[in-house]
This record gives structure tokens, sequence and C-alpha cells, in this order.
């Protein structure tokens, strides 16, 4: 055959659309790719084991697999071409803004046709809705209507409401969290591991304790543990936050989903397929499909649409440079402190400790949104592009203007003392704004109310947050100004 389709390290799905008996597959582990960034190593390798776990699988199963490593995607392909006389060349969309762009080059810089097969990966991809949708809310019912997860046969949504937020807003009390399963190292992701530490030399972290599931089999070992294990209290605990804790009830899918090992659809279904089974209750299920089918869509749908604007975003004017804590955790600010140390272990920490921690303090001390968004990029197992930019720039620090979030999520001590045990080992006061252990947090927080009061008080939705400004003197004012003035100041010494 003189057809390949050339398949990307994060599209590693067993129903890859151009996979077609008697097509040859391309893959190719590109050395600049690896090193566009210095990557989490748990990330690399992650990536790499499963790209060759997934070649090993095709050839299996009957296919011809070319994986190889290159300088770079376009010497690669080049190469592979040349070698097997290809006349034609087929790939499925990138979730990725870049590489897209470069496969639609492809076709003039390989000299051959090139055709492109739509994304298959997401569900947006598969039904795009018929008109932009403003906010996530009505995005999520769409697709709870279009999918038919917990949708009863008369349309309406099990259990009569569409949203069971309100009742996911628990700390954590302290129950046993099942240890998620692990998968230790097998002969080929040891060669990787040794192979990534000569090819990556500035990657971060480490992979010694590498365990992450790197084949189909594995991905559903770890999706049926999850449902089995942690879904249940799922719902409740969704926003808790514990030093004790990297995962509590979460599910550590998402680096599977992002490059294909899990479906989204297939995800949702099996907890909906849990409810059913009364293994779950509602709350939970609602919570976790919301999560896959609305969240995480919603997200790569707002990527496309605010791309390539959205990299340069700064609506709040932030320039002050990423404090270097961020990258060894050694801060008296325990929240920070751990959840900085968390991430750099592991790659991983839990959404609320990525929005409301991390990002808050961001957006609190008006940190520049691209040196946040590198870092979000840089530090996880489950980071690219169509993910990280709309949390991060949008979400987190609401510096696209409001276009993927309507409100900024601005919290002080008070947030994270409710939702976590942090506060308790902190040198700061969770209740102090001013005086010589007043919690950042607080300080910032109202310093940020403050300075952009006239353009808070526009938006409805935060009325209530700048009401509080009125009860604050003159004097108090001042004060919290000159704290802040102090704090930004000495902010490495945080
Ligand atoms: P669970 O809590 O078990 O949730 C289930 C799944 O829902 C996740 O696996 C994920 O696929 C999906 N999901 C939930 N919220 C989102 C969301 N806002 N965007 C996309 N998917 C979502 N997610 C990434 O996959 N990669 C990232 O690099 C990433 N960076 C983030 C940065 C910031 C600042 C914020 C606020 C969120 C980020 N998220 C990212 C979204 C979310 O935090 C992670 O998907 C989640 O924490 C992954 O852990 P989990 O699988 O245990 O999630
Ligand atoms: Fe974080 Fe402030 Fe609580 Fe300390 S007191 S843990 S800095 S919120």
């Amino acid at each position: 055959a003189h057809e390949s389709v050339w398949i990307l390290g994060d599209q590693l799905s067993p129903h890859h659309p151009g996979l077609v008996a008697g097509r040859r597959v391309v893959m190719i582990e590109s050395l600049a790719r690896l090193n566009q960034r210095p990557y989490h190593r748990r990330k690399l390798v992650l990536i790499i084991s499963a790209m060759r776990h997934y070649a090993g699988e095709l050839r299996a199963a009957g296919y011809e697999v070319d994986l190889r490593s290159a300088p770079d995607f376009l010497s690669g392909l080049r190469d592979h071409v040349a070698t097997f006389g290809v006349r034609h060349l087929i790939c499925m969309a990138a979730a990725e803004y870049d590489t897209r762009q470069f496969q639609q080059r492809l076709e003039h810089d390989l000299g051959i046709p090139v055709t492109m097969l739509p994304n298959t990966l997401f569900l947006v991809e598969r039904h795009p809705p018929t008109r932009s949708p403003a906010l996530m809310e009505p995005f999520y019912r769409a697709m709870r209507r279009q999918t038919g997860l917990l949708i009863e046969p008369d349309g309406e949504p099990t259990g009569g409401v569409w949203n069971l937020d309100h009742e996911n807003r628990r700390r954590y009390d302290g129950r046993p969290v099942p240890a998620p399963v692990r998968f230790p190292a097998d002969t080929i992701t040891q060669q990787v591991i040794a192979d990534l530490a000569r090819s990556c030399p500035n990657a971060i972290g480490s992979a010694d304790d590498f365990d992450l599931p790197v084949t189909r089999a594995q991905a559903l070992v770890a999706l049926d543990d999850f449902i089995a294990h942690r879904l249940a209290d799922f719902g409740p605990f969704e926003d808790a936050m514990s030093a004790d804790h990297d995962l509590l009830f979460h599910s550590q899918l998402s680096p599977l989903l992002n490059i294909g090992l899990l479906d989204p659809l297939e995800t949702a279904t099996a907890a909906v397929a849990a409810y059913h089974a009364g293994k779950a209750p509602l709350a939970s299920v609602e919570g976790f499909v919301r999560q896959i089918i609305g969240w995480r869509e919603y997200i790569y749908y707002r990527y496309w649409e605010l791309m390539p604007d959205l990299l340069s975003a700064n609506a709040w004017q932030a320039e002050r440079p990423l404090p270097g804590w961020y990258w060894h955790g050694e801060t008296r600010m325990h929240c920070l402190s751990c959840v900085i140390k968390k991430v750099l272990r592991s790659g991983y920490c839990h959404h609320i400790e990525r929005l409301m921690v991390l990002c808050n303090f961001a957006l609190l001390a008006g940190i520049r949104p691209q040196e946040v968004n590198a870092w979000f990029l840089e530090c996880y197992i489950d980071a690219y592009e169509w993910v990280v930019t709309p949390n991060v720039i949008g979400m987190g620090l609401n510096a696209d203007g409001g276009r993927t979030a309507t409100k900024p999520y601005l919290a002080s001590a008070a947030y994270i003392d409710k939702m976590s045990d942090y506060c308790r080992g902190c040198f700061y006061d969770r209740k102090a704004r001013i005086g010589p252990r007043a919690c950042p947090f607080n300080t910032l927080y109202w310093h940020f109310l403050i300075v952009h009061e006239a353009t808070l008080r526009a938006n409805p939705r935060l009325g209530p947050a700048v009401l509080g400004l009125r009860r604050i003197t003159e004097a108090e004012r001042q004060a919290i100004m000159a704290q802040a003035a102090t704090i930004l100041a000495q902010i490495e010494a945080l």
C-alpha cells in the first residue's frame, strides 16, 4: 500500500478513524515537540510509553507500523514518505492549534496529497452545536440531550433537575480514601524512562515512581477502579482539599482521556451505568458526567473559538512575573506550599486546587497570564494547550474578558479554610487582612476589589462581593492598600 496514516501521541484511540486494514501506520517521537518546553517527566513517559504500547498492539493486530524517533515531525514524515514510497497521507485533525496549522500545510510541505479526517475524540467535534453557546450550562444541557445521558424517556433530566452542584460542597471528613490502582513500569516503560533521560535533559520532576496506565486495557482498569471505589463519594467531596491527600475521590482519568486511551462518552456512560445499578448516588454521577461532557467539551469548544487571540489575552493588565517559589513550593503560605509540592512531585492536583489556590493567588497578585499558562503547561501530566489555555487564561485568571467564565473566581482565605485543612497548619492568620501575620489571600483579595472596583461593579454576578467594600472604612482601605504594596514588593519572600 502506498497510503499511510499519521497518528499523533494524543490520538491513541482504538477507534482512530484512519485505521483501515492494509493501510500503514506512522508515528513520530519528535524530539522538538518533546523538548518544546521543560515538561514533567511523568507526562513525557506516559505519552511515549503509551505510543510504543499502542504501536505494539497495532502490529499484533496485523498493521505495519513505522514508529520512529526524529528531530521534528516534518523530517520524520519526509523520511517515512521516502522510505515507503508513500503517495497519500491520512491524518486526524489535531486537538491543538499549532499542530493543526502544521497539518494544513503538510500537503505543500510533503508534496503528496494529505487527507485530514475530522477529530473524533471530542463529542463537540462529532456533533458541533448549531449556535455558539454563550454559557456552560445551556451547552451542558444540549450535550445531555444529545447523548441521552441521565435523560428520561420523556426528555426530562433524571431526578428532575439538571444540576446537583449545590449538594457537592462538603469539606473532607477524614473517611478512608481507597488507593487508586497502580501500574508499575513494565520493560517498555523502563526503556522509555531511560531513553527520555537522554533525549529530554531539561524535563522537570521525576519518573522514578511512574505508575500510570499506558495501555487501553490498563486505562479501562483505571476507569473501573474509579467507578467501583471512588465515584460514590466524588460528588460531595468534589471541592474538598486536604494536605494529606492528592486525589481524594477524583478520577485522575484526564491524562488518559486526553491521549485517546479513554473515550469521553464511554467514560460518562460507565458512571451512568453505576447509578442505574445502585452503586453511586445521582449527585455524584451527575457531577462527574457534567465534568466530562459539560466542562471538558465546553473548554475544548471555547479554545477553538478564541484561538489564537486567547494566548495573549490580559484583560486585568497583570504584569508581575510568576514568583520563583511556584518552582519549588518553599513559601510560608501553607496551601500554596502543599499544592505546589504535590504538583511538582506527581504532575497532578485536582480542579479546586488548580482554580482556587494556584490561579486564585495569581489573579489576586496580578501575575502575567502567559507565565501562569506556561507553568501549567509544563507541570501537569494532563496538560495540553487546548485544555490549559482556556482553563488558565479564561477560567482561572479571567484574562479573556469573561468569554470562558462570566465572572472571575476570586476568593479570600475564608473559602480555602472552608474547603480545606490547610489554614490550620499555616504561619499566616486566616482571619486577618491587615497586620504582620495577615493571610496574603485576604489582603490581596480586598486590594483587588478596591483597585478594580469600577470594572467589578459593572458585572452583575459580582454585586455581592463588591458590596462588601461598603463595610470597609476609608482608613481600612488605606491600610489594605499599604499592606498589599508591601506584600507585592516582597512576593518572593512570602
Ligand atoms: P475529575 O475531578 O475526576 O473530573 C473528571 C474529568 O472531568 C477530568 O478527568 C477531566 O477530563 C474533566 N474535566 C473537569 N473539569 C474540566 C475542565 N475545566 N476542563 C477540562 N476537563 C475537565 N484538565 C486537563 O485535562 N489538563 C490540564 O492541563 C488542565 N489544567 C487546568 C488548569 C486550571 C487552572 C484549571 C482550573 C483546570 C484545569 N484542568 C485541566 C481541568 C481539571 O482541573 C482537570 O481536568 C482535573 O483536575 C483532572 O483531574 P481528574 O481526572 O482527577 O478530574
Ligand atoms: Fe493559605 Fe491563607 Fe489559609 Fe495560609 S491562612 S493556608 S496562606 S489561605
